[in-house]
């Protein structure tokens, strides 16, 4: 099924790149900061995917078939909010939980099936755009 993982590719020709992935893991397009909403680049989560395996920023994401099924995906989202603590049930009910996951699968889902697959993406809050490849003589 289609998912986003993280690339390297294109990354490095923005000034605001960043790239703290592992090649090739699932990422997800989390919500971003209040400084992030007045400015995107302030903090970079505004401009990056989420690692769901390394839990680091990177600003390509590439579109990708990968040999999992949806729940597989679900799940990855999910034991990384877990990870990250965001679903700590001092403050996270089990139904807020299952919302988070199914907003954040929703938000993979939406954008890994719009466009076709090997495209590079990038991110600016809520808006995902394609990134165009740099030839080496216009880098
Ligand atoms: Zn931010």
């Amino acid at each position: 099924m289609r998912a986003l993982v993280a690339t390297t590719r294109t990354n490095g020709a923005l000034r605001t790149d960043v790239d703290h992935c592992i090649e090739g893991e699932l990422v997800s397009i989390d919500e971003y900061c209040d400084c992030c909403r007045i400015d995107p680049g302030s903090c970079g989560c505004g401009l990056a995917f989420s690692g769901l395996s390394s839990h680091r920023m990177t600003t390509t994401a590439q579109v990708a078939q990968v040999p999992l099924s949806e729940s597989e995906v679900r799940e990855a989202i999910r034991s990384s909010l877990h990870a990250g603590g965001w679903l700590d049930p001092s403050f996270c009910s089990r139904a807020l939980a299952h919302q988070l996951v199914e907003e954040a699968w929703s938000r993979v889902r939406h954008v890994a099936t719009h466009y076709p697959v090997g495209t590079v993406l990038g991110r600016s809050l809520d808006h995902v755009y394609e990134r165009q490849e740099v030839g080496p003589e216009a880098g």
